[in-house]
């Protein structure tokens, strides 16, 4: 990220110092009121000196700040894009910080694993379902950054009655593999009258023990 603008303005604040180029002295003495220096560092205040925000100079510093208001039980505790940047402009400033939210909650791994929209079935009409174990929804979370044993995606089967959820890491999303996981648990808990899935036509034909085990 490029911070210069903001080290200039330090420097003004500090002893006045601006740049030689006079198009930079006129930004820089126009965005001047809205910073003010507290122990050596650069903070934004905003024109009506109401916020006291620790303008952020680094990808480092940036890094923590994203861990402080997203990752960390207590402080951030992973709450959304909305809740992230609630947190983040209480303390904090860079102008990117927008983009750079989004991508960091995007690309957050336990967001994944937790978001709704993925890990429940999606259904287009209402389904019928009367007893436990006797509609499933199937979902395949993933890519995620790989682990120690190389799994990179997490199979889920949802109990559309009970929304009892069987999670299953993959190494990869091939019908094979999809195949052997859900057959062991539908050898595990028994049959089931039907399973929903968003996965494509093509994949749903390939997984074909799952198909024989399931109660038409
Ligand atoms: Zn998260």
């Amino acid at each position: 990220m490029d911070t210069s603008i903001y080290n200039e303005i330090h420097d003004f604040l500090l002893n006045g110092e601006l740049p030689a180029i006079e198009q930079k002295r006129r930004k820089i003495r126009r965005m001047a009121p809205n910073y003010r220096l507290k122990d050596n560092r650069l903070f934004y205040t905003g024109p009506s000196m109401q916020s006291m925000r620790l303008v952020v100079m680094s990808e480092e510093e940036k890094k923590s700040v994203l861990m402080e208001c997203h990752n960390n039980p207590g402080t951030g505790n992973h709450n959304g894009v909305r809740g992230t940047r609630n947190r983040v402009v209480a303390g904090y400033y860079w102008p990117t910080l927008n983009q750079d939210i989004a991508e960091w909650v995007r690309c957050c791994h336990r967001c994944q694993m937790n978001d709704p929209i993925k890990t429940v079935a999606p259904t287009l009409h209402p389904i019928k379902v009367k007893e436990p174990w006797e509609v499933l929804g199937m979902d395949l979370i993933g890519p995620l950054p790989e682990t120690r044993l190389g799994n990179r995606y997490v199979l889920t089967m949802t109990d559309l009655y009970t929304k009892w959820v069987i999670a299953e890491p993959l190494k990869s999303k091939t019908a094979a593999e999809v195949s052997a996981v859900m057959t062991s648990k539908l050898y595990m808990f028994g049959m089931v009258r039907k399973i929903i899935t968003d996965q494509g036509k093509e994949f749903v034909n390939q997984v074909k023990f799952v198909k024989v085990l399931v109660v038409p």
